[in-house]
C-alpha cells in the first residue's frame, strides 16, 4: 500500500497516555499503520501521497459500539415515533419481517456512509433478525465495500410469543441453527490480528427474546473461538420486571447465571444497574455501550456513566439502531453523551464557600474534573471525545484503534475549522467539534484508505444509495 504524509494539521489529537494535541501536527502512514506521529516539522518530508492539513482538526477514528445498521429503512415511522421500547420493537417486528438480503445490504451502506461521514472508522453492528434469507454476510459486503472496519455481531432471537418472549414467532429461529451459522461466520470470517477489517461477535438480542439456554451455548462457542459477546441488557424497567418475573433476578444478576460476564462481554444500554452490579462490571472487565440518543428517544432512562468510569469500567459510545435515534452521527452521538451527563450529574447552583471536588481531577481521569465551586463536575468535550475513541476500542477488545500512535491503525479524520458551525470557537478547536454543532468530516481514513475526501464519500455514489435506500424503505412500509 502506497506511504501517506499528512501534515500541518492546526492542531492533531493523538489520545496517547500522555494526551497530546499536537499544532501543526502530521502523521506518516505505512501500510495501513501509523509509523510517525508528531509536529510536521519532525516528519519525513516525502510519501506516495501528501496531503496538507492546513485549517483541519485531526483527531483518531471515532469507534462505534452499537448499531442496527437495517433499521435505517424504518427511521421516523409514524407508529412508532412516540413508543418506548416494548410496543416500539411490537409495532417494527412485522415491519422488519419483510427484510430481505439486498435490503440488509443496502441499508448497511447507508448507515456505515453515515457514520464514515461522521468521523467514525469501526463500527459494531448486531443484526439479529434474519427473514426471507438474510444473512450477516450481507452487511459484511456492504461495509467492505464502503472501506469501514467492522465487528459484525450475529444476532439471534429464539423465545418467540408462543414460549413467553416478546418478538412474534415469524421472526425467531431455532437455536441448532443459530449455532451452527454462528461457527460458520467466525470460521469464514473472524480476523483476530491487529489491524483487522473484520471480527464476528456472538450476540443474542436481548432477555426477553432468547433462552437461557441460547445465552450458555452462545457463550461457549464464542470461547472456544476467542470472540466476544455482546447483548442488550437493563435497557428499560419492563426489562427488568421481565427478568424478575421470568427469571427470577434482575438482568446483571441473570447474565451472572448464564456465564454472561467477562472481559470477552460488552451490553448494550446498562441503564438499570445497581451499584452492587457497577462493582459486578468492573470486577469482570464487562463493558458498557452507551447510547444516550436512544435512551431518550425511547424514554428509557439515563445510564449512570459516572459510577461506571469511577469504578473503572469499560465505556464505548452507540449510536444504536437509526428506529430510535434516528441518525448515525457519531460525533453528535459524543456531543450527546456529554450533555446527557452533565443533565444527570451536574448540580445547578453557585456555591460562595468553595470546597474541592471529592473526586478524580484533571483531562487525565476517567471523571470529569472538579472546578473547586463546590458545584459536582461536569463531563468535559475531552472526556466525551475519549469515550468515543478509546472507551470504544476498550469496549470492542481493540488494542489497535482508538489513538494516534505509532504501531496503531491509520485511522483518522478531519474537519475543516473555517467554516460557519466554529465561527468564533477557535480558542479551542478540539472542544469545537463537541461543543458546536455537529459536522461531516471533511477526510476519513481507515487503515491508510480514504473513504472521505473533501466532505464526499469516495467509495459509495451516495445519491445513487439514498435512491436505492428510499425505494427499498418504501417497499418495507408499503407491506409489498
Ligand atoms: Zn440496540
Amino acid at each position: 500500500m502506497p506511504s501517506l504524509l499528512i501534515k500541518n494539521a492546526t492542531v492533531l489529537v493523538t489520545m496517547d497516555d500522555r494526551q497530546r494535541e499536537i499544532p501543526a501536527g502530521g502523521l506518516f502512514v505505512r501500510d495501513g499503520f501509523v509509523e510517525q506521529v508528531g509536529p510536521t516539522g519532525e516528519l519525513p518530508k516525502a510519501a506516495d501521497e501528501v496531503l496538507d492539513l492546513t485549517g483541519h482538526l485531526v483527531l483518531p477514528g471515532l469507534v462505534n459500539t452499537h448499531h442496527h445498521f437495517y433499521q435505517t429503512l424504518t427511521r421516523v415511522v409514524p407508529a412508532a415515533q412516540d413508543a418506548n421500547l416494548f410496543n416500539w420493537l411490537k409495532t417494527l417486528y412485522p415491519i422488519w419481517a419483510r427484510l430481505t438480503p439486498e435490503d440488509i445490504f443496502t441499508s448497511a451502506q447507508t448507515a456505515l456512509a453515515e457514520l464514515a461521514l461522521s468521523g467514525c472508522t469501526t463500527a459494531s453492528d448486531h443484526l439479529y433478525l434474519f427473514p426471507n434469507g438474510s444473512r450477516l454476510d450481507d452487511e459484511i459486503a456492504a461495509a467492505k465495500e464502503v472501506g469501514l472496519r467492522i465487528q459484525a455481531a450475529r444476532g439471534s432471537m429464539s423465545l418467540g410469543e408462543s414460549k413467553g418472549g416478546l418478538p412474534p414467532d415469524s421472526v425467531v429461529d431455532s437455536e441448532e441453527s443459530i449455532l451452527k451459522d454462528s461457527q460458520r461466520l467466525i470460521e469464514q470470517y473472524h480476523d483476530p490480528q491487529p489491524g483487522a477489517t473484520v471480527q464476528v461477535v456472538l450476540a443474542p438480542c436481548s432477555p426477553f427474546s432468547v433462552t437461557g439456554e441460547l445465552m450458555k451455548q452462545s457463550a461457549k462457542l464464542a470461547r472456544q473461538y476467542g470472540v466476544h459477546l455482546h447483548t442488550h441488557l437493563a435497557e428499560t424497567e419492563d426489562e427488568q420486571a421481565f427478568c424478575l418475573q421470568k427469571f427470577g433476578h434482575r438482568p446483571v444478576p441473570y447474565m451472572q447465571s448464564v456465564d454472561w460476564v467477562g472481559e470477552d462481554v460488552w451490553f448494550a444500554h446498562a441503564v438499570y444497574v445497581d451499584g452492587d452490579e457497577v462493582q459486578t462490571f468492573a470486577r469482570h472487565g464487562c463493558g458498557v455501550a452507551h447510547c444516550p440518543s436512544s435512551n431518550m428517544r425511547l424514554a428509557s432512562g439515563i445510564a449512570p456513566i459516572k459510577e461506571y468510569l469511577a469504578a473503572g469500567v469499560k465505556v464505548g459510545l452507540g449510536v444504536d439502531g437509526s428506529a430510535s435515534n434516528d441518525g448515525s452521527h457519531l460525533l453528535a452521538e459524543a456531543r450527546q453523551a456529554m450533555l446527557l451527563a452533565r443533565l444527570k450529574e451536574g448540580v445547578s447552583g453557585f456555591s460562595l464557600s468553595p470546597s474541592p471536588s471529592p473526586e478524580g481531577e484533571g483531562e487525565n481521569s476517567p471523571l470529569p474534573p472538579g472546578d473547586g465551586s463546590g458545584v459536582r463536575a461536569l463531563m468535559s468535550a475531552r472526556q466525551a471525545l475519549r469515550l468515543a475513541t478509546l472507551g470504544g476500542a476498550a469496549v470492542l477488545g481493540r488494542n489497535d484503534i482508538g489513538s494516534l500512535e505509532p504501531g496503531k491503525c491509520a485511522d483518522f479524520f478531519a474537519i475543516d475549522l473555517n467554516r460557519l458551525d466554529y465561527a468564533g470557537a477557535l480558542h479551542d478547536p478540539v472542544a469545537a467539534a463537541l461543543f458546536c454543532h455537529p459536522v461531516r468530516a471533511d477526510y476519513t481514513v481507515v487503515g491508510g484508505r480514504f473513504v472521505v475526501r473533501e466532505g464526499q464519500l469516495v467509495t459509495v455514489d451516495e445519491r445513487a444509495l439514498v435512491e436505492r435506500h428510499n425505494r427499498a424503505a418504501a417497499r418495507l412500509l408499503g407491506g409489498a
